[in-house]
């Protein structure tokens, strides 16, 4: 027998609270770690996971125990068991010592099965809110953006949704941003026009990509923006760690204007590179304009003067342990806390929360005229904003001035705004509202390159969305940039590698894979899904292989491991391994001793088909949606758990389709080129407008033709069209509507 008694004498610090061995000689007396722990008045344990079950008897005392953001009373005489890796920690709200066991050990399987079930951290209990990161509107989306933090959080809302998730996407312009007043003085407009004119602009452009928006937060159009910034500031401004004080500032050395943000470039005090006022994007640390090295004015060559101005000035570094504390709770990827870290090695941290500015919401009563609440601070406040405005359009008393510890908040951003989300915004809920525990998830992704160089707004070095984005192009450049956005790395973005990969991978694989597959459904089975027969263990192996990419999707579009670049390779891989199969079942195809052994795989390969359709519904839902309709089926809107079969005696209606093919003016330049090779003549020689048959071509020519078009687009064009009244264009534009026939995308 093994008894231990507690003793309040041989107790030792650890995770914020007292903990004493349960002395029983060794842990391999016991089989499983075992701990006193004592969590004195008032005192609570820090939130910690782990993939050991753990489970707490509780002895004496009573407290309330969180776990994964959900609160509720404990009392002594409770026993309680943590799953594997679910956030927990306990308070003490009694007058008494709370005091309780804790057994924990391992048990590896439970743990990998709670790593891969999608509900986990209370996603399917709590009402979650996915932010993409507010756009200044100072310019439309270009693909940059849009790669990053819209398509994120639109593939992540999709996906959360179809998995049973409580789930809207946030988007919104912030208005206030220095840049728009940057942007009407070059426009000639004033800063309100400017940000209605790009905001609508960028609200258009999230339609054409296909971006479900649940709430679109205009900050100067919304009502009960300013009023709300303002109440949300004067909460901050009452903190001790706020004050209005004096502090060095950047003036124009001939108007002698203030200078910050938009109005100033040098080089980064910290790392050295070309940055503007305030923020590098390189590094990410914030400046104070006035340790710019070498500041040069944006608007005068007269070189900037040092001076003295009082404004708002918070007292960051001393909310240093409660940031970091912040980030011991959600998903918060290690260049958060790397840059956090960085940060708070700094003796002083004290950063002006006000500005003089004309563009912008002014304090309530503030002593300081013509200064307006710095733009950062007002966007901490439109995350609770949006939550609010969500909550009326769903029945919800969700109020921006009480936020709830219970709302998941999801946060998509480029690095670059990583000190404002992940560290300014934090602290300023921790002044506002000290009794919040915000529960924030971060997903960043890095610069993406335009040919090798930065995608920016203001230098116009940009693929814009409105120019590239139609119904026939949504669905490839979705999947294209999902595979390629630079997450934890930069990555280039070129328009001709884009192409090349459509017409490569979407073109080649995905559409050749599915019309062949309509086709040989109706020419082996009438059209219809066939019923499997015999199983060969080959056929065992392939549904087990899908079973296995159906994992890998579900991983990599979930909360805790999303994924984009993965998610697109999971599906990329079902076409690959389907093909393969494809091609090595093939042999038996038509011989009657095998005919139940080919059925079997016709129907896996449209088991495959059904699965490409579910799995592809948050990254292309266009794509998707009209191949589930192929396959006799609505749009899918619910994740599933396992690979099925299509039902038999299903009519499949594949076979004609297309889903991606190469767009009208490319079409046209490539279809120019490749009459010009058929005839043998100068590409300058063969015009848009002229017809085959006139420029002299044969049928034996025109067959080349045809060749070539099924391989480019997956179109299966007649001789007598190619020969026929057609002009070059016309045909083009016959390619390209062959390949954008017109689908309701389901909303996100
Ligand atoms: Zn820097």
């Amino acid at each position: 027998m093994i008894i231990s008694t507690y003793d309040p004498d041989r107790l030792h610090r650890s995770y914020g609270i007292d903990l004493g061995e349960i002395d029983m000689g060794a842990v391999e007396a016991l089989g499983v770690g075992a701990n006193w722990g004592r969590v004195a008045p008032a005192g609570r344990s820090d939130a910690h996971q782990h993939d050991e079950t753990e489970t707490f008897v509780i002895v004496q005392g009573h407290g309330d125990l969180v776990v994964d953001s959900g609160r509720r009373p404990v009392w002594s005489g409770m026993v309680i068991q943590f799953e594997p890796f679910e956030t927990h920690h306990l308070e003490n709200t009694g007058e008494d010592d709370l005091l309780f066991a804790t057994f924990y050990w391992r048990d590896a399987p439970r743990a990998a099965r709670v790593a891969s079930k999608p509900g986990r951290r209370r996603f399917d209990q709590r009402p979650i809110f996915v932010f993409s990161s507010p756009t200044t509107p100072n310019g439309d989306l270009h693909l940059g953006h849009l790669s990053g933090p819209y398509l994120g959080a639109d593939v992540y809302t999709r996906f959360q949704r179809m998995n049973g998730a409580r789930v809207w996407h946030i988007a919104g312009s912030d208005d206030f941003q220095s840049y728009v007043a940057g942007t009407a003085r070059s426009e000639g407009r004033t800063p309100a026009e400017t940000a209605a004119h790009y905001s609508a602009e960028i609200l258009a452009t999230h339609k054409l990509m296909d971006i479900g928006v649940d709430h679109y937060t205009v900050s100067d159009q919304d009502a009960g923006y300013v009023d709300g910034v303002r109440d949300f500031f004067a909460r901050v401004a009452t903190s001790p760690f706020v004050s209005v004080a004096d502090g060095d500032a950047l003036f124009d050395g001939e108007s002698g204007q203030y200078l910050y943000e938009v109005d100033v470039t040098g080089s980064c005090p910290t790392c050295g590179s070309a940055t503007g006022g305030n923020m590098c994007e390189e590094c990410g640390e914030p400046n104070f304009a006035t340790d710019l090295v070498d500041p040069q004015a944006t608007a005068s060559t007269a070189t900037p003067k040092h001076g003295r101005i009082a404004r708002y000035s918070l007292a960051l570094r001393e909310l240093g342990p409660d940031v970091v504390a912040h980030h011991h709770m959600g998903r918060v990827p290690a260049r958060v806390k790397e840059l956090t870290d960085r940060l708070f090695r700094r003796e002083r941290l004290d950063l002006a929360i006000s500005h003089p500015s004309s563009w912008g919401v002014e304090p309530i009563d503030s002593p300081l005229d013509g200064q307006v609440i710095w733009v950062w601070a007002d966007m901490a406040y439109r995350f609770l904003h949006g939550i609010e405005a969500v909550g009326r359009e769903v029945g919800e008393d969700w109020r921006a001035d009480s936020p709830d510890p219970d709302w998941k908040i999801v946060h998509f951003l480029g690095f670059d705004n990583t000190f404002y989300h992940a560290i300014f915004c934090p602290a300023l809920y921790k002044l506002a509202y000290p009794d919040w525990t915000p529960d924030i998830d971060y997903n960043l992704n890095e610069f993406y390159l335009l040919d090798d160089d930065k995608f920016s707004t203001s230098r116009r070095h940009a693929v814009w969305g409105k120019d590239v984005l139609s119904p026939s192009t949504v669905d490839s450049l979705r999947f294209y940039l999902s595979w390629t956005r630079p997450e934890g790395r930069r990555t280039n973005f070129a328009w001709s590698r884009y192409e090349a990969f459509r017409d490569e991978t979407l073109i080649a694989t995905w559409q050749r894979w599915l019309t062949d597959l309509g086709e040989r459904v109706e020419s082996g089975y009438g059209g219809v899904a066939p019923d499997a027969g015999v199983w060969t263990p080959e056929h065992a192996a392939f549904l087990a292989r899908l079973d296995g990419r159906l994992g890998e999707l579900t991983t990599s579009l979930g909360q805790d491991g999303f994924s984009l670049n993965q998610a697109a390779r999971a599906l990329h891989g079902i076409v690959e391994d389907v093909v393969a199969f494809g091609q090595r079942e093939q042999p038996v195809t038509g011989i009657g001793e095998w005919k139940d052994e080919a059925r079997t795989a016709l129907a896996l390969e449209l088991a495959a088909a059904r699965l490409l359709a579910n799995g592809a519904t948050p990254v292309m839902p266009r794509f998707a949606t009209r191949l589930a309709a192929c396959l006799g089926a609505s749009p899918p809107a619910t994740w599933p758990s396992t690979v099925t079969l299509v039902a038999p005696g299903t009519r499949i209606g594949l076979a004609g389709q297309t889903f991606f093919a190469v767009d009208t003016p490319a079409l046209q330049e490539w279809l120019v080129e490749r009459v010009a090779e058929a005839l043998q003549l100068p590409v300058d020689e063969v015009s848009l407008g002229s017809r085959l048959v006139g420029l002299g071509m044969t049928s034996l020519q025109a067959i080349a033709v045809q060749y070539q078009v099924l391989e480019k687009t997956g179109v299966d064009v007649t001789i007598e069209e190619l020969l026929g009244e057609r002009t070059i264009a016309q045909l083009a534009a016959l390619l390209d509507a062959a390949g954008s026939a017109t689908v309701e995308v389901p909303p996100a």
